[in-house]
């Protein structure tokens, strides 16, 4: 699109009524658009947020998350695009990074462990780079299980020995207050 045909560098402001029939345009379009649908956390319902296509999220609902090899990668503007865009981008990211390191000063240590946990956990990379840590987390965690299970509950062996136990300590006990007993009235008499 030119230039000329966009109104710019004419000179000429836009008018009150083409800034009116803009909004209403936009405003149109945005009540037009489908929603994103996903679930509220403050109330269970769908969200109502427009988004560019059905079937999308908004951008408070990961909308704006890449999907694939671009996973949770930092996207760039593309080439060609005004200086701003990427002006506008380093701003939103300092400011993003500033707010995480914010958030991870006021972590307690054991809060600080579990998120460094799971960023070691869940790493952006290629899908198959996903899959792949999943499945190694998931082997790990089924070790962890069998290594669990095999110190487990006493079997009944084990729990007829420590009854066993437990009563000839309770023996040993009474046999000891006995022997107090008669030494104290030992002495008395
Ligand atoms: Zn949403």
């Amino acid at each position: 699109m030119s230039a000329e045909k966009r109104g710019r560098s004419t000179g000429r402001l836009p008018t009150e009524e083409a800034r009116r029939r803009g909004l209403r345009n936009s405003l149109a379009k945005r009540a037009a658009a489908p929603r994103c649908g996903a679930k509220r956390r403050t109330d269970g319902e769908p969200c109502t947020q427009p988004v560019p296509e059905a079937g999308k999220r908004c951008r408070y609902h990961g909308g704006a998350t890449p999907k694939g090899k671009e996973w949770h990668r930092r996207q760039w503007p593309r080439k060609g695009a005004a200086p701003s865009r990427l002006k506008g981008k380093m701003l939103a990211l300092a400011v993003r990074d500033r707010k995480a390191e914010e958030r991870r000063a006021a972590m307690t240590p054991e809060e600080l462990e579990a998120h460094e946990k799971h960023r070691r956990a869940v790493r952006p990379g290629t899908p198959s780079q996903r899959q792949q840590a999943r499945r190694a987390r998931e082997a790990r965690q089924l070790v962890e299980e069998l290594d669990r299970k095999r110190e487990g509950p006493p079997t009944g062996e084990q729990a007829a020995l420590a009854a066993q136990i437990a009563e000839l300590e309770a023996k040993a006990e009474r046999l000891r207050a006995e022997e107090t007993e008669r030494r104290t009235e030992g002495t008395k008499r």
